[in-house]
């Protein structure tokens, strides 16, 4: 009897939930501001081919708040995904990414690098989408050819003709596609051929607990299978480790992203580790 009052009480009166509700609605409110107030910061992670050179980097977006310092995407893009705030933010990052690309046109190390930018299911939806890519292109300067666009399954579930029409278009421009979280999400696999993609991504969540979790290693291993027998390319993220990287090259891995290499950094910071580590800049067969 006191344990069923118990559930009552919980269920109508439940003083956390409620708390919760109200941080997420000031959250919401904060983040509204974020833009205007240039609070947002894009990061960027090397990504690296089998000889270890950089190839190119993915944007990652981070808040900085005033009073709760660098908030990671995970607390605040959620929030944002439930409405239009995050059509807003997605413009923000993909003309912030472009204007970098751009800026790293005139330096040789970096000049032929790709920047891969993270597209919210909503965000590429809008039927303005392409148009609004093609203007941030015109106005950076950002050639389409080093720009790959990171999809994720859950977009496909909705109108696939159309999202296909879509990547077609942004295709024909010179644009690159790449499917992030692969493995993680719940659609068929029947769509992987049928859109032009380029890449698969394999999620870190199997990466970082590789020899941990022997599920994990089979499912690696056969999503680097699919992917090569689909002719695209497999990038592998949350590599940590060498010896991550050594048993993702040896079942035919063919790119890396992970803080074995370096964690995602602001465009200064990660120009000054480049500088500074060879090794990192030319790989393991430089001089
Ligand atoms: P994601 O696109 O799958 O990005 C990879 C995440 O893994 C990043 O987290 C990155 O910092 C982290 N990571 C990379 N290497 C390692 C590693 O070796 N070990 C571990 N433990 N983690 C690693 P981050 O930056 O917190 O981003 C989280 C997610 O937020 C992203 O996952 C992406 O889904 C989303 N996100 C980030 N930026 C954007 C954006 O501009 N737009 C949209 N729509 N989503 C974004
Ligand atoms: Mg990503
Ligand atoms: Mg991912
Ligand atoms: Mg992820």
């Amino acid at each position: 009897q006191a344990k069923q009052a118990g559930r009552n009480t919980l269920r109508f009166f439940d003083p956390d939930m409620q708390a919760i509700a109200v941080r997420r609605a000031m959250l919401e409110t904060d983040l509204r501001q974020a833009v205007k107030r240039n609070q947002l910061r894009l990061f960027y992670q090397v990504q690296v081919d089998a000889s270890a050179k950089v190839t190119g980097v993915e944007a990652l977006l981070r808040w900085e708040h005033p009073e709760h310092g660098m908030v990671p995407p995970s607390d605040f893009i959620p929030v944002a995904e439930e409405g239009y705030l995050i059509v807003v933010i997605g413009g923000w990052v993909l003309e912030t990414a472009c204007r970098q690309l751009a800026a790293w046109a005139g330096d040789p190390v970096t000049a032929d690098w790709t920047m891969a930018v993270n597209i919210s299911p909503l965000q590429f939806q809008q039927p303005d989408f392409v148009a609004g890519l093609e203007a941030i292109l015109a106005a950076t300067g950002a050639r389409p050819r080093q720009l790959k666009l990171e999809l994720t399954e859950t977009l496909f579930m909705k109108e696939p003709e159309t999202v296909r029409d879509t990547m077609c278009r942004l295709k024909t421009m010179g644009i690159r596609f790449s499917l992030d979280d692969f493995g993680t999400g719940y659609s068929s696999l029947a769509y992987l051929n049928r859109l032009p993609l380029d890449q698969l991504k394999i999620d870190q969540s199997f990466v970082r607990t590789l020899f941990e979790d022997a599920a994990n290693a089979v499912i690696s291993a056969s999503i680097i299978d699919l992917g090569r027998n689909l002719g695209l390319e497999v990038i592998a993220e949350g590599v940590e480790t060498q010896a991550h990287r050594d048993w993702l090259a040896d079942h035919g891995c063919h790119a890396y992203q992970g803080y074995f290499y370096s964690r995602p950094l602001p465009a200064a910071q990660l120009m000054e580790l480049l500088e500074s580590s060879g090794s990192l800049m030319a790989g393991p067969n430089a001089g």
